[in-house]
């Protein structure tokens, strides 16, 4: 089960950025390859890290797209952005700042949604770092965007759902349990 987890994730960021490079769709449209593009990005990660409560694992899916909330009200304006243009505020450290401090500051069920959430924002900066204009990750100190070359995700992401589907057929569930699939 995990392996087949692992490809299909694999599957759907490959098939992604092919998409994005090759048609070159414009800024509305691209959130459709690129937001599933994330989540299976932060997919891989899960699946290689030892298991999770079912509230941090939501936190963290829910934090890999989190980021990108600031296109609702760009995505309703007259005038879209292009897809070349750099990425706004939202896409540095400080944005997740508050998830990380709300993280130290309680406990219990809102601790492992923001500590969550606050891991997913990362992985959504890991896979934005290597698409598209990069990341002002040190934004306000320093407004240039950050860029790794797309090879070194596109490898990270292999390698992420190679060990997945090497380590085989459990896959995270509720409250830390395991379920058993096959091994395919
Ligand atoms: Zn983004």
């Amino acid at each position: 089960m995990r392996r087949v987890a692992a490809l299909g994730c694999l599957a759907t960021v490959l098939a992604a950025d092919w998409a994005l490079l090759r048609r070159r769709p414009r800024w509305i449209v691209s959130g459709l390859y690129d937001e599933p593009a994330h989540v299976a990005t932060a997919a891989l990660v899960l699946l290689n890290l030892p298991r999770r409560s079912d509230r941090w694992t939501a936190g963290f899916l829910a934090g890999s797209v989190l980021p990108d909330l600031d296109h609702v009200p760009l995505a309703l304006s007259r005038v879209h952005p292009d897809i070349d243009d750099p990425r706004p505020a939202t896409h540095c450290l400080l944005a997740i700042a508050p998830l990380a401090l709300a993280a130290t500051r309680t406990r219990g069920a809102p601790r492992e949604y923001t500590a969550g959430a606050a891991a997913g924002a990362l992985a959504h900066f890991a896979r934005d770092l290597a698409v598209g204009t990069g990341v002002p990750l040190l934004q306000p100190l320093d407004g240039h965007s950050l860029k790794v070359p797309y090879p070194v995700y596109a490898a990270a992401v292999m390698l992420l759902a190679a060990r997945a589907a090497r380590r085989g057929g459990v896959l995270p569930a509720a409250d830390g349990d395991a379920v058993h699939g096959d091994i395919g």
